[in-house]
């Protein structure tokens, strides 16, 4: 029976390897490190002996193919959220707090009434944002928008920035375009945030691999891809160091690995290269934090403005930090980042900053890469020059931004592509 390889047990090459186990496919996976879910994963960390993530992960529910993805695995009940789309925030230099709560519909009269929109903004600062629906191929956010107005330091720069990890200054404004599109022009049902329950194992990785085990998928572990050999049109074999894996006739392979791995093993692939960080701190307090005003056990997060971080997820004892195109601050030392953000944490729950808790630093120097206009031209598609060889990743050519969504949905493509070339 012809097999379909996957190359790298990320949420694409999951998400690919559910939907092609489901169609009747026989499916074989191998993943270079010792678990699943790459740059999505969760584990036991003995300095504060909790179960964290490699960083806190959020969907919007207008990420609906990562959704589905939950669906197909039979994870979609362990998402949390809030029933109405509410943001709140804190301004850490003013010590001011606020939520920004869209309204239903598309018609945003939430910007009319202050107490919905964020403190010292104009309704007209806002719709100012539809100059990135006219933004050229090449405009960055900061091309479009003004910089002096409020607007940018409490809304537009850490949209950029959460949603792209690329800074205002060099992030594609088409592609911030299409976030505020799919949801904030659509209104509050599809900004309502998700997070997940018992961390990104539970929801998006555990359940996949279940699912792949119980439909007899074969799954490797401990296996890294050195080198693919090609014969003509077609990838031949797989050289794993220890082993090689022959690729027989109306066999596919799909490379679901980061766009810098991939273009070792396809020298002459086209793709974006440049990455960048983002830097998680995981905080564990001597009990679960009283919730600020604002904050929800629906949704137990709060956007930060004016401090490194740009926002904070509390779960039980563990408070969890964010700081995304972490250029700035990917370089220094994991104590000086645990004490800065810890400073940010203290502040925005009212707690002593003098009584430092147990904290661990989570750099991902490579958390996605850099979505410059630039790099978006080299996002290549699903389908390679070599007839039986597929790519899948946040990186493909999804449309959307790197991120879970991007990722399910170029596992599908991969998918699909699979199932036609046959
Ligand atoms: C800290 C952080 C925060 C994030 N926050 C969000 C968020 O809030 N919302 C959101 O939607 N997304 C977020 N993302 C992005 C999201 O995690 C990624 O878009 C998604 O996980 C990418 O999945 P992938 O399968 O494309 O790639 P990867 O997760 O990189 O998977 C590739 C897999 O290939 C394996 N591999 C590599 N080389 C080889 C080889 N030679 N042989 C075999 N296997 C190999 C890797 O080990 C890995 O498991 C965040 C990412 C990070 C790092």
């Amino acid at each position: 029976m012809a097999r379909v390889h996957i190359v790298g047990a990320g949420i694409a090459g999951l998400a690919c390897a559910v939907r092609l186990l489901r169609q009747g496919h026989a499916v074989h996976v191998y993943e270079a490190a010792a678990h699943a879910g790459g740059r999505c994963r969760s584990y036991h960390d003995a300095k504060l002996d909790r179960v964290i993530d490699n960083g806190n992960h959020l969907l919007l529910a207008a990420n609906h193919a990562a959704l589905a993805y939950t669906d197909e695995i039979g994870a979609r009940q362990t998402l949390q959220g809030p029933p109405h789309a509410a943001f709140p925030f804190m301004d850490l230099h003013s010590g001011e707090r606020w939520t920004v709560r869209p309204n239903g519909g598309p018609l945003p009269w939430w910007l009319l009434l202050p107490h919905r929109r964020i403190p010292h903004t104009r309704p007209g600062a806002y719709l100012a944002g539809l100059r990135l629906a006219f933004a050229g191929p090449d405009d960055t956010v900061a091309d479009c928008l003004n910089r002096d107005d409020p607007l940018w330091e409490r809304f537009w720069e850490p949209l950029t920035v959460a949603a792209l990890n690329t800074a205002p200054e060099e992030a594609s404004a088409r592609l911030l375009w299409l976030v505020v599109r799919a949801t904030f022009a659509r209104g509050e049902a599809a900004c309502r945030p998700l997070i997940a329950r018992h961390g990104l194992a539970a929801s998006f990785v555990d359940p996949a691999l279940a699912t792949l085990r119980a439909g007899g998928a074969e799954i490797g572990f401990n296996r890294r891809l050195r080198a693919i050999a090609f014969a003509g049109d077609q990838a031949q074999s797989l050289d794993f160091g220890d082993s090689q894996v022959d690729i027989a006739d109306g066999d596919r392979l799909v490379l679901a690995v980061p766009p810098t791995v991939a273009a070792t093993l396809l020298p002459d692939l086209e793709a974006p290269q440049e990455m960048r960080p983002i830097v998680n701190a995981h905080i564990r307090l001597p009990g679960r934090p009283a919730l600020p005003p604002g904050l929800s056990d629906d949704l137990p997060l709060i956007g930060l403005i004016g401090g490194a971080a740009q926002w904070l997820i509390v779960r039980d004892d563990v408070v969890s930090l964010t700081v995304s195109a972490a250029a700035g601050l990917a370089d220094e030392s994991g104590n000086d980042l645990a004490n800065r953000l810890w400073g940010d944490a203290a502040a925005a729950l009212g707690l002593n900053p003098a009584d430092v808790p147990p904290i661990r630093v989570v750099k991902e120097r490579r958390a996605t890469f850099a979505q410059t206009p630039q790099a978006l031209r080299r996002r290549p598609p699903a389908r390679t020059r070599w007839r039986n060889l597929l790519l899948a990743g946040d990186w493909t050519d999804t449309g959307y931004p790197a991120t879970i969504e991007s990722a399910v949905r170029s596992g599908w493509a991969a998918a699909r592509a699979c199932a036609k070339s046959r």
